[in-house]
């Protein structure tokens, strides 16, 4: 696979292994100071197996995380627009050979329907999802801006969604140029696997099966001019070292051609899906401490590209990887086309373990001392790509987000919160604003007043 020396990563993991404990303490205090590691670094803390040298990397992760995103953790929904598929990824319910699931596109209205459950439970950032098949007698491409219109047209009490990602299909440049023109935020693309053989064994058919043609669409959307991409690894197809090490060379290599790299990095764990015993026997299960270990490494590797978890992981898991960095979370989600209708979970594309509400969630961070976000303000102001970067690494825009989270928790707790998540809140936002400087401060109350007289939607 392009940019993916398996020889070369095989070598990094040895020479790891027996690198010697002594090296740790040196590679955390550069961590510490905010650089990115070099893949032999990297490799070093994953082959850490000493558990108090392992818990010297999750509390530098957990400084890492502090020191650049502080305490605010951004929350969206993801939306299933279909489940019709073409590709036959062995772990995915939504795979063309099963036939245990109802195949389901969701109309405009029908979206419009979800979008507006979603913005009545507080939600502005969607993640919509689609199977690799258009519904009769439409493109993909058709479908997605015709679905990404529909979600962006939805108003409700002075509220809308602000940022619509998207997972799909891979798509041509043309087509990516049109994602963007609909007004896109991150397109996202999991390779899945890195490891070449193991790809081919798990996409046996569909256009899914060229591990090339996926590699490369990341780049035809940056170069379509879709600067927030978002990369990932299904974790549980192949060794999770070999995958980490993988996904760092593809963030070097995209750093090397572009001059910047992804914005996000998803961690997804194979969960058990309808019709697939692949997704049940998990070939490379990872365990919780691993997936700990993997989170923390890739925060500690690339410091300033996001880190995304779903609803796959359960509550408590959950609370703990938010320290160690974390910085976007999905919240109540359903994982099928009209799932935030049904009454019950069918059709979906794979389980769901933290069923916690949004308002149960938003509860839960805020006693633990996080700020739940729905920021959408640097893409809605082209801080993206590079730009993000060159911005985010100096610490330029932490201003701005420390302000911009404020506004938007305070929006939902006046506007959705239940009692207790309210008092929480504003109790959070009180012990923030005496971290905050005169001007700032002034910022702050300035916004503040303008929603308390019903504005909506303020950013800076
Ligand atoms: N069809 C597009 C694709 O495959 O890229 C996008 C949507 S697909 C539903 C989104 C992601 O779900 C996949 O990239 C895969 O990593 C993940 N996924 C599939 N089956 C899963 C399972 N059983 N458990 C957890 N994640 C799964
Ligand atoms: Fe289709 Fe994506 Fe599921 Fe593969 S992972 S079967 S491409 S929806």
């Amino acid at each position: 696979m392009k940019y993916i020396d398996e020889k070369r990563i095989g070598t990094l993991l040895n020479a790891a292994s027996s690198a010697g404990a002594d090296k740790i303490d040196g590679i955390l205090s550069k961590s510490k100071s905010l650089q990115r590691l070099t893949l032999s670094e990297s490799a070093i803390l994953l082959a850490e197996k000493n558990s108090s040298q392992i818990k010297k990397i999750l509390d530098a992760a957990h400084y890492v995380k502090d020191k650049i995103y502080g305490k605010r953790v951004v929350i969206f929904a993801p939306l299933y627009i279909s489940n019709l598929c073409k590709n036959n990824c062995l772990y995915c319910s939504f795979r063309s050979d099963n036939s245990k699931i109802d195949r389901k596109a969701l109309t405009t209205d029908e979206i419009k329907e979800q979008v507006a459950y979603l913005l009545s439970r507080g939600h502005k950032r969607i993640l919509a999802v689609a199977g690799e098949a258009a519904p009769k007698g439409k493109s993909n491409i058709d479908f997605y801006v015709e679905s990404i219109e529909a979600i962006y047209s939805v108003k409700q009490s002075g509220n809308s969604i602000r940022r619509v990602n998207i997972n799909c299909a891979p798509l041509n440049i043309e087509e990516f140029k049109k994602l963007k023109s609909a007004g896109i935020g991150t397109f996202q693309l999991f390779q899945e696997t890195y490891h070449e053989g193991t790809y081919k064994k798990v996409h046996p058919s569909g256009p899914k099966s060229d591990p090339e043609n996926r590699l490369d669409a990341i780049e035809r959307a940056i170069k379509a001019g879709i600067d927030d991409v978002g990369i990932g690894v299904l974790y549980g197809l192949y060794d999770h070292k070999f995958e980490t090490l993988a996904i760092l060379c593809h963030i070097e290599a995209l750093e090397k051609k572009f001059n910047f790299g992804p914005h996000t990095i998803s961690v997804p764990r194979i969960e058990p899906a309808i019709g697939s015993d692949f997704s049940v026997n998990v070939p490379y299960k990872v365990l919780d401490d691993d997936f700990k270990k993997i989170v923390a490494v890739l925060r500690l590797s690339v410091p300033y590209t996001g880190i995304i978890l779903s609803t796959r992981e359960t509550a408590s898991l959950r609370d703990e990887l938010f320290s160690l960095g974390i910085s976007q979370i999905s919240a109540e989600s359903k994982t099928s086309p009209g799932g935030y209708s049904d009454s019950e979970e069918k059709n979906t594309q794979f389980s769901t373990n933290d069923k916690r509400c949004l308002d149960e969630v938003m509860g839960s961070l805020l006693e633990k001392g996080f700020i739940p976000s729905f920021c959408a303000a640097c893409y809605r102001k082209e801080r993206t790509g590079k730009k993000f970067m060159s911005l985010a690494k100096p610490g330029l825009i932490a201003h701005q987000c420390s302000i911009n989270a404020l506004v938007t928790l305070k929006e939902y707790l006046d506007d959705f919160a239940s009692d207790n998540v309210r008092r929480e809140g504003y109790k959070l936002i009180d012990k923030q604003k005496e971290g905050l400087d005169d001007k700032s401060l002034k910022q702050l109350s300035e916004i503040f007043s303008r929603i308390d007289s019903g504005k909506r939607d303020e950013y800076i």
